[in-house]
């Protein structure tokens, strides 16, 4: 796996709203919008891994490295993917 520069993606500035990456040693606000609980730079990475079908969000999310958000367990997609995960 290649190793990717931790600044390539500009990031806005943490505010008290944002919680942190629950990436250990990340640091970078949470991007929201995805619900996972990681940055938009650490989401780019996992988001590969699971397109590439080497893991899954649900594996990512058992091994502290995601979080699935309920909203996204109630959409039909998502759900249909998790359980046809390989
Ligand atoms: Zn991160």
């Amino acid at each position: 796996m290649p190793v990717l520069k931790t600044d390539t993606t500009e990031q806005p500035a943490p505010t008290l709203t944002t919680p942190s990456c629950i990436i250990a040693g990340c640091g970078r606000p949470q991007a929201v919008a995805w619900k996972k609980g990681l940055c938009a730079s650490c989401h780019a990475k996992a988001n590969k891994l699971v397109k590439s079908k080497q893991t899954t969000w649900e594996e990512l999310a058992q091994r502290g490295l995601a979080i699935i958000a309920s909203e996204d367990m109630s959409d039909p997609f998502t759900k249909a993917y998790n359980e046809k995960k390989v």
